[in-house]
């Protein structure tokens, strides 16, 4: 397991991004999906704006949820939408959340590199 200065080492080079599911932003891993271009489903409406807390968002975070058709979700907010990839790590990594996640994530796994082959197209986790 990765000690505490590891994680924060990898922490530090991670972007701060939003979840287009739950509103949180945060650096936690997240499966980014690139919808059709024809498809609204992901976009943001103002329901779901109204209820994200976008006072300690850094701009970048803001220009990254507002960005064209690429969405950015935590991987327990993607599976819980029916994305199977996320599932499929999900089950991987034990639900591991937060620092616990990102350090699954980022060590060399098999069986993690056989769900991201499967799962390439239109996104990547990180
Ligand atoms: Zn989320
Ligand atoms: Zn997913």
């Amino acid at each position: 397991m990765a000690t505490k200065a590891e994680v924060a080492k990898i922490n530090s080079g991670r972007p701060t991004r939003f979840c287009d599911v739950c509103g949180q932003s945060d650096t936690h891993p997240r499966h980014v999906v690139q919808l059709p271009p024809d498809d609204t489903a992901g976009t943001p409406t103002d329901e779901w704006l109204a209820g994200v807390d976008l006072s300690g968002a850094t701009a970048e975070s803001v220009r990254r949820l507002m960005a064209g058709d690429l969405r950015e979700r935590h991987l327990d907010c993607c599976a819980a939408a029916g994305c199977p990839t996320c599932q499929a790590t999900e089950e991987i990594t034990d639900g591991a959340r937060g620092d616990d996640l990102i350090v699954a994530v980022t060590q060399p796994s098999e069986l993690l590199d056989k769900v991201r082959a499967v799962g390439t197209e239109g996104g990547q986790d990180g």
